[in-house]
This record gives structure tokens, sequence and C-alpha cells, in this order.
């Protein structure tokens, strides 16, 4: 038992991954054997960085008042945990437990199964917009919907992660944001141009992009900036975009249903995009579905 570092009451097992702001870490409850992640931020005690303790306090708070299946579900935070280094000498973290994602993020379960079935992509899709739905409901946006933040548990559901960047829509004012935050390739196009948006449409732009991935395993553009080449071809509705992204190099390789949905998803106008009524009433979001048997 020499190797295992204990995070207060808990046994680290193994490293699950690292994002900006944490390192996510297996842990075992020695009583129960029952296995969570431990979320252990970076540096919180004594950085003196407001930034990163906003970060976290935004997820706390954000993630403590959604309870949704697919969702990750936060089973206790503490605030002045102690970490066992190597070298024999303890740190103070703070920790965040959580329940595991044994079957890791999208990148991961799509490496092993390939590109999903339009049938399993529908599965998920209709998984992450009810979720999306559910939490601007709650009156909170996600602001870093992309796959490293799309979990699996242990039978393949999907469970939206990492609340860091989360914030409350104001309802009393215009609901308008304006930090500019988010993660490159997912970020909508008035995000990168710096200018007022709205949380509920950014997160439904993001879920756009995550649909095309499952669909292709591939993301459809570097940077959704105006001025992407890839960006470019799809808001100009060039079918250049659908044949590079077809694997047979044809542009009939995708339903015009489905080249519709991600074109109104991904519009380079805010205004113009589908609202979430809208993409549930959508002729590809209504095709068949996968059965949970079906799910790998
Ligand atoms: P950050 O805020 O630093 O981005 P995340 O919460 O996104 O941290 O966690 C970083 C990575 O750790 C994730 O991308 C994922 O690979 C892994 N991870 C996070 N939470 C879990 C979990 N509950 N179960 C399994 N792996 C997880
Ligand atoms: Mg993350």
């Amino acid at each position: 038992m020499s190797n295992f570092k204990r995070l207060d009451q808990y046994i680290v097992l193994h490293s699950l991954g690292k994002g900006a702001t944490a390192h996510v870490k297996a842990v075992e409850d020695p009583t129960t054997h029952q296995i969570y992640a431990a979320k252990i931020m970076k540096s919180y005690h004594g950085s003196g960085n407001e930034e990163l303790k906003e970060t976290i306090q935004n997820e706390m708070e954000n993630l403590n008042s959604l309870a949704h299946p697919n969702i990750v579900n936060l089973i206790c935070v503490n605030e002045s945990g102690t970490y066992a280094k190597r070298n024999g000498q303890t740190k103070r973290v703070m920790y965040m437990l959580m329940e595991l994602c044994p079957n890791g993020e999208l990148f991961d379960v799509l490496y092993r199964t390939g590109k999903f079935s339009e049938e399993i992509t529908r599965f998920y899709f209709h998984q992450l917009i009810e979720t999306l739905e559910a939490v601007h409901n709650q009156g909170i946006t996600h602001r870093d919907i992309k796959p490293e933040n799309i979990l699996f548990d242990r039978d393949f559901n999907l469970k939206i992660s990492d609340f860091g960047f989360s914030t409350l829509i104001d309802k009393y004012a215009d609901g308008m944001l304006y930090t500019q935050l988010g993660t490159q390739g997912y970020m909508a196009p008035e995000i990168h141009q710096n200018l007022p948006y709205r949380g509920e449409i950014v997160d439904l732009f993001a879920a756009g992009i995550v649909l095309f991935i499952m669909y292709t395993q591939n993301p459809p553009f570097t940077k959704a900036v105006p001025n992407d080449p890839f960006y470019r071809l799809l808001s100009k509705k060039d079918d250049k975009f659908w044949v590079y992204h077809s694997r047979n190099k044809t542009s009939d390789f995708f339903t015009q249903d489905f080249k519709n949905l991600i074109f109104s998803m991904l519009a380079l106008q805010p205004n113009d995009r589908l609202p979430i009524s809208h993409i549930k009433a959508h002729p590809w979001y209504n095709g068949p579905v996968a059965t949970t048997d079906e799910i790998v």
C-alpha cells in the first residue's frame, strides 16, 4: 500500500485526464470500494489567482444546482483536502469528488468504435440537446461544450462535464455575455470577434460541431472564426466543404437533412441559428434512433 497516495480518506488510483485547471484522478473509497473521479484543482490555496478561484466557484455552484442523468454528478467538494506528495510531504488541495465516467471522453469512444452510425449519432445528439435544454432552463450556460468535456459512463450514457466556464444567464438584464472565453475550435464566431453574445446560442453552436464530430470522427474546421477556410466554405453553402469531409469524396455522403441541420446550427449570424425547439423539430433530429441495446 505504500505507493498509494491518500486524498484524505480516499485511495488515489490513477490519472483520468488533465485540463487547463485540474488534474483528474480515479480514487477509491477504502470502506465501500466504490471508485470516483476526484478533480484536483491546480493551485487553489495561496495562489492569489482570482480568475482560477472564480472558475472553481462557478463549477461548484452551477454543477451543484444541476441534477440530471446526463450531467456528471458532483458528490462533494473538499476545499481543504490534503494530498501526499511522492517526497512524503503533504500539499493542501481543493478537490471535487464526482461520479466516475470510465468510458472516457468522446474522442476516446470514437477512437475505439470508429465514427458513429447515423442512428447512434442521433441517440447521443438527443442526449446532448435535451441536457443543454435542461441546463438553459435552469438559467445556466456551459460555454465550453467540446469533445473533451463530453464523457461516457459505464453504460455508455453521455455525460456533460466541466462547468468551469459556466455562468448564470441574467434574465433581468438583456441576457448578453461579454467575457471572451471557450476553446478555439468550438467558439462561435461572435466570441472570436469579441462581440456580446448569448450563452445558450454559443452552447448550441458548439453542439453543432460535436454533432459533426460524432458523425464523421473529425472536427469540421480548426477555428470557427469567420475567416477559417472551412468555415467560410460552410457559411457560403459551398459543396466543397462536404466533399472535403466525406469518406468517398462526393457530397452525397451526407444527407441533405444532415447538411441543413449543420448549416443552420453553425450559421455565421447568431440570429440565423436554430433555437432548441427548432432543432428538436428538424427532420434529421426525428429520423431513426439506435436503441440502448445497439449502443456500444
Ligand atoms: P478542466 O477544467 O481542467 O478542463 P475537466 O473537468 O475537463 O478539467 O477534466 C479534465 C479531463 O479529466 C477530462 O477531459 C476527462 O478526460 C477527465 N475527467 C474529468 N472528469 C472525469 C470523470 N468524472 N470521469 C472520468 N474522467 C474524467
Ligand atoms: Mg475540460
